[in-house]
């Protein structure tokens, strides 16, 4: 299964969802019911399960065809409301079990209710059974990680034993999948992975980047020694500036953080560090040292920086930086 939740992590929707589909990877997953919506409205025939699904969205759910994630029991048991009256016969759904993460699932004192209510009912069928784990990515938490591995294990054995079903299991997300190979189950949920990042510094090498962030130069201006760029004069040249304007800003995803000289953009392959204030639409750098011109193309993010380094920088992660650039920056898909 390949995640593609939050617009593909940010890098594109139907576009990625429509590769995918070419290589012929056997599930999507999205976050919400409208995310699925907008992917079969675009064409997508893969199954496509639904994460986050509330009640409110079953019947869109249904309509669609999606699949969606139950994880609680009353959600189980409003579904097969729908599901009854809808008259459906083996609608596709799949089991959450929390094991340790305590966000969404089916905890262990929920299964024998769990398994009463699915015996002998034909309206849905159970697809798949899932976990997910809170600390795939940190060495630190080993022993934790293993012990969710073996709930889930021992939690759905005993669905599947006391239902006679044979569906298939996951628990790995990207980081799972490099650290604990041994858990794969019958599938595996990648995510970030397929967008490029490894938070393993290892890994990474071995993965390419997949998308760049790109803007222009819209305006350069010389400023001498004492005045001051952008709003607050938050900077002041101490000796005669070069400044570059670039038409990108906090409302594209680009944090105020990443401004006030923490941050930088590339220019022909150097770096020029943003001076003042990220605006809400553009924001300056210092280009004293590169020879350039207006127009010329800008790096936000890619090869260099890396979105790694931001999110370093910015004591966020990856994810976040990916997932913030808004909808009005134009993606542009290569081959
Ligand atoms: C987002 C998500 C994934 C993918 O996680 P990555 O760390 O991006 O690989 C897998 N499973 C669930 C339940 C998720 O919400």
């Amino acid at each position: 299964m390949v995640m593609v939740k939050a617009f593909g992590y940010g890098n594109g929707g139907l576009e990625i969802a429509n590769l995918l589909q070419h290589h012929q990877v056997d599930y999507l997953g999205v976050a919400f019911a409208d995310e699925g919506i907008s992917l079969k409205n675009g064409g997508i025939r893969l199954p496509i399960m639904v994460l986050n699904p509330e009640s409110t969205s079953f019947s869109s759910i249904i309509q669609y065809q999606l699949e969606p994630e139950i994880y609680s029991l009353k959600g189980l048991h409003n579904f097969l409301k729908i599901a009854e009256h809808k008259k459906l016969n083996q609608f596709p759904i799949h089991l959450k079990i929390d094991t340790g993460m305590h966000r969404l699932g089916f905890e262990r004192k929920d299964i024998d209710e769990l398994i009463q209510t699915l015996k002998g009912n034909n309206t849905v069928q159970v697809k798949s059974i899932l976990s997910h784990m809170a600390t795939s990515d940190d060495p630190s938490h080993y022993d934790f990680a293993l012990s969710q591995i073996k709930l889930f294990d021992e939690l759905s054995s005993k669905i599947m034993i006391n239902l006679q079903i044979n569906p298939i299991r996951h628990i790995l997300n990207t980081s799972g999948i490099s650290n604990f190979p041994e858990a794969q189950f019958n599938m595996v949920r990648l995510g970030i992975g397929i967008y490029g990042v490894s938070n393993d510094a290892e890994e990474q090498k071995q993965l390419e980047n997949v998308g760049t962030l790109k803007s222009i130069i819209s305006q350069i201006r010389t400023i001498p020694p004492g005045d001051s760029v952008g709003y607050g004069r938050r900077f002041v040249a101490e000796k005669e500036t070069i400044v570059a304007t670039i038409p990108i800003g906090y409302a594209d995803g680009i944090s105020r953080a990443w401004g006030n000289g923490v941050g930088y953009v590339e220019i022909k392959n150097q770096k020029a560090f943003i001076l003042g204030s990220v605006c809400m639409d553009m924001l300056m750098v210092d280009i004293t040292t590169i020879s350039c011109n207006e127009g010329d193309d800008v790096i936000i993010f890619g090869e260099s920086p890396t979105v790694s380094e931001m999110a370093k920088t910015l004591k966020t992660i990856p994810y976040e930086i990916l997932t913030s650039i808004s909808q009005r920056v134009k993606r542009v898909f290569y081959r």
